[in-house]
């Protein structure tokens, strides 16, 4: 099926038992075997669950793995806990190569957990395949990309750094959760593994905390159900559905979150009160045509230096209505932060630090006119003091 159908149906077959419409919660940790050792399926909640069953098979779809294709998804605890499933795969001595542009928890994790076991890691500019080759060693065992990445919003070419991987025999990891799998597909062009953060756009509402691994690979593939049983940090049947439920408008969602995010790129582009706006749509984007290769559209996370410094995004951040100040990104409500004092603050002096006068939108699926209003009541008023 096309992707709008997958979303609502893969893996969402009415309930057998009622003939439900909608997968339910199965809050249940154990199931009832016919003899020792013999079950319909399911026998703890930890090594499977109906509801979240639903939701990987759902997931795998959306990235174009059909249910009885090599691979699948596995739906974890959060982004955080599919990322630690990776480092689960590590051994002392292995090392990763990181962008030097990343989600800060994700570099957290390599540089103040994984580091202290032994495994060690380095940070690149990963827009230039050139340097991702360069930034190889004998040892390391996986390449590490964002795209688009948070918080500057460049893009790494997926196809590209995907052949590096290939010839290192590394394990290519792309973190597509600022783009969704309605706007780019990292499998189809060469990714080994796709990780979410299910919290952002798939749950989609700011009401759940997720995250998954999705990868056509089998033996990768037994290794992270392995991995995910034995470690644990498994999605719960009640977050398991919420996202699923997302899962359902993600493409009218996407649309929405695209469309407002273009008028108001192109509306901080031409306001005085801004001196740089990252945004991959836009045609200024110094890898707009890599946008149009790789991704559907350009997204709904923009990025923006205002004129005043970082006292006027401290001040702009504080005065807009419609956007909340608040971490997180990708519910269907609009947000403003200041990524160096907020997301952030746990890459400060390091190669992965950002601007501090950089503000970050996400931008939802709120009418558009209000939405500049307020940014624009926001940006006029801090700029003519
Ligand atoms: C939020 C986020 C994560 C971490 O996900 P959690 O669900 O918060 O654990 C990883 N990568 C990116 C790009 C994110 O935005």
């Amino acid at each position: 099926m096309r992707f709008e159908t997958d979303a609502i149906h893969a893996g969402q077959q009415p309930d057998p038992t009622t003939g439900a419409v909608v997968v339910p919660v199965y809050a249940t940790s154990t199931y009832v075997q016919d003899a020792p050792g013999e079950h319909r399926g399911f026998e703890y909640s930890r090594t499977g669950n109906p509801t979240r069953q639903a939701l990987e098979v759902a997931l795998a779809a959306l990235e174009g793995i059909g249910e009885d294709e090599p691979g699948g998804a596995i739906a974890t605890s959060s982004g955080m806990g599919a990322t630690s499933i990776i480092g689960y795969t590590l051994r002392p001595g292995d090392h990763v190569l990181l962008p030097n542009d990343a989600y800060g928890g994700t570099f957290r994790f390599f540089a103040r957990v994984l580091a202290e076991q032994g495994i060690e890691w380095s940070a690149v500019d990963m827009t230039d395949e050139r340097l991702v080759r360069t930034a190889l060693r004998p040892t390391t065992r996986v390449i590490w990309a964002e795209t688009p990445t948070n918080p500057m919003l460049r893009l790494v070419d997926i196809a590209a750094v995907g052949e590096v991987a290939r010839e290192a025999e590394a394990m290519f990891v792309v973190d597509s959760t600022f783009a969704t799998p309605y706007l780019q597909r990292p499998l189809d062009l060469g990714a080994d593994v796709v990780l979410h953060s299910t919290t952002k756009y798939l749950g989609g509402h700011s009401d759940v905390v997720g995250g998954a691994l999705i990868t056509r690979n089998p033996d990768l593939f037994a290794r992270f159900r392995f991995l995910i049983n034995a470690a644990g940090p498994i999605a719960g049947p009640f977050d398991a559905w919420l996202v699923l439920r997302g899962l359902k408008t993600l493409a009218v969602r996407m649309e929405r979150h695209c469309e407002n995010a273009g008028r108001i790129a192109r509306f901080l582009e031409s306001h005085p009160g801004v001196v740089d706006v990252f945004y991959p749509g836009l045609e200024s984007h110094p890898q707009h045509d890599l946008a149009a290769r790789q991704m559907r559209a350009g997204g709904g996370m923009i990025s923006l230096i205002p004129a005043g410094g970082v006292s006027a995004a401290g001040r702009i951040a504080r005065s807009t209505k419609l956007f909340f100040l608040a971490e997180s990104l990708g519910g269907v409500e609009s947000l403003i932060e200041v990524p160096a004092a907020m997301t952030h603050l746990s890459v400060d002096g390091t190669a992965l630090e950002v601007p501090a006068d950089l503000i970050r939108l996400s931008v939802g699926i709120e009418h558009i006119d209000d939405l500049l209003e307020d940014l624009d009541q926001a940006l006029s008023h801090d700029h003519e003091q």
